[in-house]
């Protein structure tokens, strides 16, 4: 059926893209009503723009940097997905990371199609006037794929609110008016909302409290041990959601390895830490808490696992030793086919990345929904609603892993192929 497609898209050898793939053919296998042509449509991306551009540094040397920006699929709406800065950027990774926003805007219901984009830059290694030199250019070299009706740019890792001040600067300024509704997880005084900078870790412990309600698990929080993998917008929203509401948080982790406490670590103070240091890590922090490896971290007794670093983190190689019995996915892709077929052996659930973190596009599409209405929402309404959005969707996969008798992960992708595949159907193809 592929038989047209150009060797380079279907041909990987990167370990995230070929994760997606493989998500992907496992949950089609329980759409057999679909068309075949209609299926390998909705496996490869729609479009992709590769860019290397100039950047003058902070010595007034040019440095030549490369970026992405994929559309997976635009059935369902305008694309959106978020720009990630990291030396791990590749064409592939951003084609996993598209094709899985496209299924997580399906999933949830938003009118949305999947994309992302990355440059490969380590951000931690620039001042402050070399990422806007950098973003800026980036912006202006995809500007022709972007737009408020047409691509849709947020914050990921090593992006944020100032990245995204910066793009929409920068594409305002080329058209000659203000856009905010271009890119979504802005600062909050040009049109960014309340809440979303706090949404995707908020959105990865709602999942978190149904997953326990669900497995009848009733203790009180303070007995009950989270362990975070990641201590970025993700890791750290999350962390300090649970800590509020009285989880006891025994580790967590960032790129400068885990920190450790069974009594609990004092998660406020950790955060203040992370704010106050220059390069925005753990690192030198001294608190009452023992170091030790990511590695040694995702291992530990725990009842909750939340992996919110990055992808391929669990596979069939760590997977026998983990030992919590809930896994809630904060990061994109954490874990592998075959580490998903080791954990589902064991019988430890796992709530899928396209599900609990949601959080964060669900209130960029309220951003983005409150600036074009030029009618903002006060933060109590924008968690009511995320909080609504993310249950229903939970209801849902949890119905049609009933239904097929499959894990979390399957049913979630199921639900949401189905949803771009039926819009596909009623649109039908061009011409
Ligand atoms: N980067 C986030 C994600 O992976 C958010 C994307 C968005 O808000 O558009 O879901």
């Amino acid at each position: 059926m592929v038989a047209n497609l150009a060797p380079s898209v279907r041909a990987t050898s990167d370990p995230t893209y070929q994760t997606a793939l493989q998500q992907f053919d496992r949950a089609v296998a329980y759409l057999r009503d679909l068309p075949d042509g209609l299926i390998e449509f909705l496996k490869w991306p729609r479009r992709e723009l590769s860019v290397n551009f100039p950047v003058r540094m902070d010595d007034s040397s040019v440095k030549i940097f490369s970026g992405y920006r994929v559309h997976h699929n635009t059935v369902l709406g305008p694309s959106k997905g978020g720009i990630r800065y990291s030396l791990h950027v590749s064409l592939d990774e951003v084609r996993a990371l598209a094709m899985w926003m496209s299924w997580k805007c399906a999933l949830v219901n938003l009118p949305y199609g999947g994309a992302k984009g990355g440059v490969i830059v380590d951000p931690k290694a620039m001042s402050v006037a070399e990422l806007a030199n950098l973003t800026r250019r980036f912006t202006s070299e995809i500007i022709l794929f972007i737009g408020p009706n047409i691509d849709i740019p947020a914050p990921d890792m090593g992006t944020n609110a100032q990245t995204m001040a910066w793009m929409m600067d920068t594409y305002s300024m080329t058209v000659g008016y203000s856009v905010p509704a271009v890119v979504t997880g802005k600062p909050i005084n040009i049109g960014g909302s309340l809440g979303r900078e706090e949404a995707t870790g908020r959105g990865v412990i709602v999942c978190m409290l149904e997953a326990l309600r669900q497995q009848g698990l009733h203790r009180s929080p303070k007995d009950i041990n989270v362990v975070i993998q990641g201590f970025g917008n993700v890791g750290s929203n999350a962390a300090q959601r649970a800590y509020d509401l009285g989880f006891n948080i025994i580790a967590v982790s960032d790129v400068t390895g885990g920190y450790f406490n069974p009594k609990g670590l004092n998660i406020p103070e950790m955060r203040a830490f992370v704010q106050r240091s220059a390069k925005r890590t753990l690192q030198g922090y001294v608190g009452d808490a023992e170091r030790m490896s990511n590695a040694e971290l995702l291992e530990l007794p725990c009842d909750v696992l939340i992996p919110a670093a990055m992808e391929g983190q669990i596979t069939a190689s760590n997977a026998p030793r983990i030992q919590a019995s809930l896994i809630v996915e904060g990061a994109n892709g954490p874990i592998t086919p075959d580490g998903d077929d080791v954990l589902n052996d064991r019988g430890i659930t796992v709530v899928p990345d396209i599900l609990a973190n949601a959080g964060g596009v669900t209130v960029s599409y309220f951003e983005w929904v409150q600036g074009l209405q030029e009618y903002f929402w006060d933060e109590d309404e924008v968690y009511r609603r995320l909080e609504r959005v993310l249950i229903k969707a939970y209801d849902n996969v949890v119905t049609t892993a009933e239904h097929h008798g499959v894990d979390l992960r399957t049913a979630a992708q199921i639900t949401a192929i189905n949803r771009v595949a039926q819009a596909t159907l009623t649109r039908g193809f061009y011409p």
